[in-house]
């Protein structure tokens, strides 16, 4: 974190976010499941209505002026992806629907193209599903074997353990840049460069990490990067993939259909050039056309910002959950994004996040999707509060009464 960081003007940011200000159940919202999805600030949601009130126009076949419009528009957001996240070429850019596409594309195309009998794909105990079942799928298919890198009591990777499953049969890593459940943040720089030396590819699911950590795909040196719109104050439904040119050029597409093709007869069809290759079909022009207006808003706010209010909140809560009798937290790994998972000794999650809600408070409960996770901690789930940069310690402040105040009825 920067000393010269400025702070986060919270009320100035909250402002920004008309659905905050309402009351669900009697009681102003407040909203801690940003890791499901964030909110979205008031320049994306105006973008979106402008672009359908507009400019709307199928993309990059028409020669009028709003298919123009609309082709410039969705390719700006292409360019300023590029710059978010450091990427040497605009082609290395394929807009998908988000982080769960990505991965099948790259675990179905690269897969099939490189993967065979014997061969090994490393995921981690921390993964989402999307990472763990993709793999799963083109490892049935290609006779390949899925090894696991375990997780530490607190939530953290093994890396002695990691550094023991590569060897020259690993031909692919799939590793989360944070972990949705618990928040750690991975070391994927170490993680990439041990691959690497063995000669395998590596994709990070940075689902978690758009919002919340500075990424360099140069710096990081992975093959693939996956990003989802709605996890960083974007519309649902829209996402990236990030390839190193390199690797997209050799790999088959995804899909067939239009966009994706040079020329089609019956007897061949030659595919398009990058990025075009990998997004057959009419894409999510509007919302992608509205990413980039999530861009704008964290890299107007700057990403340093951003994490020290975050973390602020992060260690705030965990500090005072934990001292509370009966809360366990679960997750508390050194570095972690600001995502706190507890449990309730003796009472259901189900019912801990309902009772919140009953007093406006929005946490998510459950196994988050990653029940692999669940199953290594001995639980079936957790509730989870997750923080943003609109969030405050007043609503942490709530957070703690509506489970003290759930303790002592339920127990
Ligand atoms: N990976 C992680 C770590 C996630 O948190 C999520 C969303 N919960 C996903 C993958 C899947 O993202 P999406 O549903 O946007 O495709």
């Amino acid at each position: 974190m920067s000393t010269l960081t400025a702070p986060i003007d919270v009320e100035k940011i909250r402002a920004q976010f008309p659905v905050l200000h309402q009351f669900v159940n009697g009681k102003p919202l407040v909203y801690f499941d940003n890791a499901a999805t964030n909110q979205k600030p008031k320049q994306v949601i105006d973008a979106l209505t402008h672009y359908y009130e507009h400019d709307n126009a199928n993309i990059h076949r028409g020669i009028h002026t709003l298919a123009e419009r609309a082709t410039k528009a969705y390719e700006i957001t292409r360019h300023a992806m590029q710059g978010f996240i450091n990427a040497k070429h605009t082609e290395e850019i394929i807009f998908t629907r988000g982080v769960t596409e990505s991965i099948n594309l790259v675990a179905s195309s690269y897969g099939r193209a490189f993967l065979n009998s014997g061969d090994e794909v490393i995921v981690s105990g921390l993964e989402h599903h999307s990472n763990i079942v993709p793999w799963q799928m083109i490892c049935e298919e290609r006779k390949a074997v899925l090894r696991v890198i375990p997780v530490t009591a607190v939530g953290e990777l093994d890396l002695d353990v990691y550094r023991k499953l590569l060897s020259n049969k690993t031909k692919v890593v799939a590793v989360n840049h944070a972990s949705n459940s618990l928040g750690t943040i991975n070391p994927v720089k170490e993680i990439i460069s041990l691959a690497h030396q063995a000669g395998a590819v590596v994709l990070i699911d940075g689902a978690q990490a758009s919002a919340h950590l500075h990424i360099d795909v140069q710096e990081l040196d992975c093959d693939f990067y996956c990003i989802s719109s709605h996890k960083m104050y974007g519309p649902t439904g829209t996402g990236i993939l990030y390839g190193k040119k390199e690797l997209l050029e050799k790999m088959p597409p995804y899909m067939g259909g239009g966009e994706m093709i040079k020329d089609v007869t019956y007897a061949k069809t030659t595919y398009n050039d990058l990025p075009y290759k990998f997004e057959a079909g009419t894409p999510n022009i509007g919302d992608v056309i509205a990413l980039n207006e999530a861009i704008n808003f964290i890299n107007n706010l700057g990403k340093a910002a951003i994490d020290a209010h975050e973390h602020e909140l992060l260690v705030y809560a965990a500090d005072k959950l934990a001292a509370i009798k009966g809360v366990r937290l679960i997750g508390t790994a050194k570095e972690k994004v600001s995502v706190q998972s507890f449990v309730i000794e003796g009472i259901h999650h189900f019912d801990i996040g309902q009772m919140l809600d009953t007093r406006g408070i929005a946490v998510r409960t459950g196994h988050h999707c990653t029940q692999p996770l669940m199953d290594h901690f001995g639980i079936e789930g957790t509730v989870r509060a997750s923080f943003s940069v609109y969030n405050t310690k007043a609503e942490i402040d709530q957070l703690l009464e509506g489970v003290e105040r759930i303790i002592k009825f339920l127990k």
